[in-house]
């Protein structure tokens, strides 16, 4: 089966459009701000895919785009006056930022409340303690969305993640423990990566190297979440997995482009709602 991910971004955003439409009557217009640094292609096309999963879900966007060239400081300045926006519930960061940004003290000036992406040190903790703070990284819980909508049984599953970055493989590996798998995490120091994978139900590959999981990994039965993403120089998109020797194996996999990058806007709109319903009560 192809776990596509257009008709789970779709049922997210149907079902966000009652509870958007329920805050609105409210007196509450759930409203996203989008921060960039930059002109970066990839950005731009990140943006462009919000604001329509935003108007799907009845999420307004407040974009705002600076020069590559602005201080820090301005930044700091411009999350913390979003912070203090009643207006704005979520707010996101496009990232990775240069090199010149302390990435950290950048997160941590977006308030945990309005967390949108899970950047900040309470929504990583509260990953870990199950704590109701702050959100999960997008695309770490997009993997779960995918295997919940198509009914991927994770209850006692042998899960492998190969990558243990913040962004991804170390929130992944946590939401599928907190949903009761059996869940190893693989890296660039893993031995035999081949056997390992083959041994997993569940496979979620997020390791930035392109086609670097082939027909050797898999075996017949296994479902494959690729989170990669990767510009090929034809301006083609492909993802870590080798799909089409992967594909023909394996019982259920995602494709690239059109898997997880598709469902990971529709839960920045669900966290965008889930915050403005907060700020609400
Ligand atoms: P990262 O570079 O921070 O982390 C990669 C991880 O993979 C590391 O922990 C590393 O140990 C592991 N790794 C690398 N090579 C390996 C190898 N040969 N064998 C085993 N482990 C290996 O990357 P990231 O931020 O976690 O992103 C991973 C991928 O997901 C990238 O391709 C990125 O573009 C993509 N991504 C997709 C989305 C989306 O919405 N689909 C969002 C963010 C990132």
């Amino acid at each position: 089966m192809l776990l596509q991910g257009a008709p789970v971004a779709r049922a997210i955003a149907d079902a966000l459009r009652g509870e958007s439409d329920a805050l609105r009557e409210r007196g509450v217009t759930p409203c996203l701000a989008t921060v960039r640094v930059g002109e970066k292609d990839a950005d731009l096309a990140y943006e462009r895919g919000i604001a329509k999963r935003c108007e799907q879900s009845g999420v307004t966007v407040q974009r705002i785009a600076f020069p590559a060239g602005v201080s820090q400081e301005t930044l700091l300045r411009e999350l913390s006056a979003l912070g203090a926006n009643p207006g704005v519930h979520g707010i996101l960061l496009l990232r990775p930022l240069a090199e010149r940004f302390d990435d950290a003290a950048v997160c941590a000036a977006v308030p945990p409340g309005k967390d949108a992406d899970g950047v900040t040190l309470t929504s990583m903790a509260a990953i870990y303690s199950g704590a109701h703070e702050g959100f999960a990284p997008c695309t770490a819980e997009a993997c779960l969305a995918l295997l919940e909508h198509y009914g991927i049984p994770i209850d006692g599953k042998r899960a492998l993640v190969i990558g243990r970055s913040f962004v991804i493989g170390k929130p992944v590996s946590m939401l599928l423990l907190r949903r009761n798998a059996t869940v190893s995490i693989a890296h660039t120091h893993t031995q035999n990566l081949p056997a390992l994978c083959r041994e997993a139900d569940i496979l979620v590959v997020a390791t930035g190297c392109a086609g670097l999981i082939g027909a050797q990994h898999v075996r017949a039965g296994q479902t494959v979440i690729d989170v990669g993403i990767h510009t090929l120089p034809d301006g083609s998109l492909t993802g870590d997995v080798r799909f089409d020797e992967v594909a023909p194996i394996v019982d259920c996999i995602t494709p690239v482009p059109g898997g997880v990058g598709a469902v990971t806007t529709a839960i920045l709109c669900r966290h965008t709602i889930e915050a403005a319903k907060k700020s609400a009560r």
